[in-house]
């Protein structure tokens, strides 16, 4: 297994008022899959993304990486990419030192080649000519997207989405869909998406989550057309 978590627990707040957004989860994620997470809004989705990426710490559990426990290392952060549903750009830096920012900071480029490299991933996404703007001059679309990019830069083994498209118009969902479906033949990644048709399109394998727990995972036609237990069922009836 490439990511394995283990009875991960995370528990918020105190005494009485305490919420479990993982509730002794157990996943796996092997090299090279394309996992879709679906579930309902406060069933932990997030919540286990951020203790992949560390952005969170567990209360219980241990995730590995490639057999090793993740930590807070540079070695860690290099390897797993997140993208956000706000798009989390820094609005005062240009689309460039947006990209470049991160692989100069931690020496992983050297300024030359993270300058070079960035110029070659905006063309890929036929963005080159705004290499000099702000965040706020693009659309919603182009800026997730750089936020894609700024991601790739850091040649990660893994990549999280986090409800990509969640915050986009309908007609730019198309094209940051359109740009994980490229990168999803040499990447391994853990989508959280309510694009049922891209889901459907996309996953090796879709996790069910509920109550901070993996209720269900199976194929695609294992979650839309035989869900087992009642949460799915009614999950998808609400959603159809
Ligand atoms: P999802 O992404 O599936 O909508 P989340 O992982 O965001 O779910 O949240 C899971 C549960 O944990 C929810 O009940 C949510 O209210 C709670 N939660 C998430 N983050 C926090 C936080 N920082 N403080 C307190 N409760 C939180
Ligand atoms: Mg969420």
């Amino acid at each position: 297994m490439f990511i394995e978590g283990k009875n991960l627990v995370k528990k918020y707040g105190k005494g009485e008022v305490t919420v479990f957004a993982l509730d002794h989860a157990e996943f796996g994620v092997e090299k090279g899959e394309i996992v879709v997470i679906l579930g309902p809004s406060g069933s932990g989705k997030s919540t286990l993304l951020r203790c992949i990426n560390k952005l969170e710490t567990l209360t219980k559990g241990n995730i590995l990486l490639d057999g090793k426990n993740i930590d807070d290392s540079l070695e860690f952060h290099k390897k797993i990419g997140m993208v956000f549903q706000s798009f989390n750009l820094f609005e005062n830096l240009t689309v460039l030192d947006n990209i470049t920012l991160a692989p100069i900071k931690t020496k992983t480029l050297s300024e030359i080649d993270a300058v070079k490299r960035a110029k070659e991933l905006l063309k890929m996404i036929n963005l080159e000519s705004k290499i000099n703007e702000y965040p706020r001059s693009l659309s919603g679309g182009e800026k997730q997207r750089v936020a894609i990019v700024r991601s790739l830069i850091m040649s990660p083994e893994i990549m999280l989405f986090d409800e990509p498209t969640s915050a986009l118009d309908p007609e730019m969902i198309g094209e940051v869909l359109s740009l994980m479906k490229t990168l999803s033949s040499n990447m391994t990644m853990v989508i959280v998406t309510h694009e049922l048709d891209f889901a459907k399109e996309i996953a090796n394998r879709v996790i069910f989550m509920d109550g901070g727990m993996i209720v269900e995972e199976g194929t695609v036609d294992d979650i839309f057309n035989h869900p087992k237990s009642k949460r799915l069922k009614d999950f998808l009836s609400k959603i159809a």
